[in-house]
């Protein structure tokens, strides 16, 4: 497939933004790598709405790792309440703060391999911190996998499949905006029901009218 990649970016974020996509407007008060895995971990299954609010009021109250795993269980439950599965979260939330606090110095390690070993942190959760810290990563969710498939980009059934794969074709100085691209245009265009394909702009889309 002959496709110029960057300007397939450029396409679904200035479509995405023209849409107000929560990606690209509701992360702006995030401003570090405690921030962002915080956020990533409140995030899985939940609407980003309902994640920004409550981490908002967690980190309003948990500035750093130190003072998160100080917190009880409890506590952390009272303020995340709302996102999906947050009696497990509040949960790994404390381990995970316990842990940076104990083996990483109070600091988020910028390493995959050690990001997966903290309480309640996949793949996805790794590669956007990474991603937010300007390591090069591709941070793969429902959103990315899907539309990937549907443009053809690739053809895989899981998640990991598609990362591995994204990364052999996009070049590595644009795997950071592949995240924020494709969530945003799926958001506002690339539904995941009901796709809005007549006002799409990519025109060579083989599922157009899907
Ligand atoms: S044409 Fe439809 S299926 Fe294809 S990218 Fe656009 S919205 Fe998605």
């Amino acid at each position: 497939m002959n496709v110029n990649l960057e300007k397939l970016l450029e396409t679904m974020e200035n479509e995405a933004k023209r849409r107000n996509a929560p990606v690209f407007t509701l992360k702006g008060f995030l401003n570090d790598s405690f921030q962002h895995l915080i956020f990533a971990v409140l995030s899985s299954r939940t609407k980003d709405e309902i994640t920004v609010k409550a981490a908002k009021k967690l980190l309003s109250k948990a500035k750093t790792p130190e003072m998160l795993a100080k917190m009880s269980v409890r506590e952390i439950e009272k303020l995340i309440e709302g996102v999906g599965f947050y009696r497990v979260k509040a949960k790994n939330l404390k381990k995970l703060a316990e842990k940076l606090v104990k083996e990483y110095n109070s600091k988020v390690p910028l390493e995959f391999d050690e990001l997966i070993k903290l309480p309640g942190v996949g793949r996805k959760t790794a590669n956007i911190v990474l991603s937010a810290s300007k390591i090069p990563a591709i941070a793969v969710d429902t959103h990315v996998h899907r539309i990937s498939n549907r443009l053809g980009l690739v053809k895989t059934e899981k998640p990991e499949e598609t990362e591995e794969e994204l990364k052999k074709l996009f070049p590595k100085k644009l795997w950071n905006r592949v995240n924020a691209a494709f969530v945003g245009f799926g958001q506002t265009v690339c539904k995941p029901v009901k796709p809005l394909c007549n006002e799409c702009p990519i025109k060579w889309c083989p599922k157009i009218g899907l």
